[in-house]
């Protein structure tokens, strides 16, 4: 008999180009879709406004709940590719900029320290638009200083964020 190690695991979702709220609900559709990848479900969307520059339209973010056989990398990978299919906005002969964001923000116990992948995700610390419906799908988290999610979130500026669908 195979047994194969399960870890549940979380990724972020944001978009600020094209159709945000068509690509994060499509995006969830194709995470479903990743073998050896298991939805198990997803929170409300949320607008946010950009980190850095701000002369750019909101951002629209979500996080899911995952359960994977994969490995941090082959997941990133996975990722990777549904960036690519969702990414691309027609401008002429030439491919417009990326309309898709997908970060692995935790896979298990599983820690990466490379410049390919880094886990957990290195940006969640002060990110409201990720830790608030990361807290809505899991407030019982514990990160990984061994703090609840809801003290990393009470950090947060949650001033601009705004929860927009209930799914
Ligand atoms: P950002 O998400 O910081 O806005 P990008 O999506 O362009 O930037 O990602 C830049 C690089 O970050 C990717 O090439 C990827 O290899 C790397 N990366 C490192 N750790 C992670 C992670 N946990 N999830 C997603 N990408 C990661
Ligand atoms: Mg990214």
């Amino acid at each position: 008999m195979v047994i194969t190690q399960q870890h549940t695991g979380f990724i972020g979702l944001g978009a600020n180009l094209g159709e945000p709220v068509t690509s994060i609900r499509s995006a969830l559709d194709q995470i479903a879709l990743i073998e050896g990848v298991e939805l198990i479900r997803s929170s409300s969307l949320y607008d946010s406004v950009p980190m850095g520059p701000s002369e750019q339209p909101n951002y629209i973010n979500a996080v899911c709940k995952i359960k994977a056989t994969l490995s941090g990398l082959d997941l990133l990978h996975a990722l990777q590719r549904i960036e690519n299919e969702h990414g691309r906005i027609r401008q002429g002969e030439h491919w417009g900029p990326r309309t898709l964001d997908l970060d692995l923000l935790i896979l298990g116990t599983q820690s990466y320290s490379t410049t390919e992948l880094t886990l957990p995700h290195y940006g969640m610390r002060g990110r409201e638009f990720v830790l608030v419906p990361l807290f809505e799908l899991q407030p019982d988290l514990l990160m990984h200083d061994s703090q609840p999610i809801a003290k990393w979130v009470a950090e947060c500026d949650v001033s601009q964020l705004r929860r927009i669908h209930p799914k």
